[in-house]
């Protein structure tokens, strides 16, 4: 199980903004790691990420999206129609972010934790 996490904005010399992301235990505050962001990636105040992502594949530029997700499992299959995605307007490449993956294992582990309760069919034995 992962932590929790939060970013921090503070102001380095030249007023330079330095993002410190940091995970707060029981007792203290550990710091994970201190980065000077990009401009190109935080809107000006520098607390929102910019939606603007390139393709891994061919550069070309994603934007807000829906895509179909399957799941295969053994025994069942699952589809969405429309999942929010980021979808490259070149190539078509699908990315998901971290919520919709979420919402995905979701419910998987609950479909898995559901039929596990339904009565197996027995095995026919043939002597
Ligand atoms: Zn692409």
């Amino acid at each position: 199980m992962r932590g929790h996490s939060s970013l921090l904005l503070g102001y380095g010399s030249k007023k330079r903004p330095v993002h410190v992301v940091c995970s707060p235990k029981e007792d203290y505050l550990a710091i994970i790691t201190v980065y000077l962001p990009h401009a190109d990636q935080w809107e000006e105040d520098f607390r929102t990420r910019r939606k603007i992502m390139k393709c891994l594949y061919c550069q070309g530029r994603m934007e807000r999206g829906t895509a179909p997700f399957r799941v295969d499992r053994k025994g069942y299959h699952f589809t969405w129609d429309a999942l929010p995605a980021w979808v490259c307007t070149q190539c078509g490449e699908v990315y998901f972010e971290e919520t919709e993956i979420e919402t995905i294992q979701g419910v998987i582990r609950l479909i898995e934790r559901k039929t596990r309760k339904l009565p197996q069919r027995r095995e026919l034995v043939v002597a």
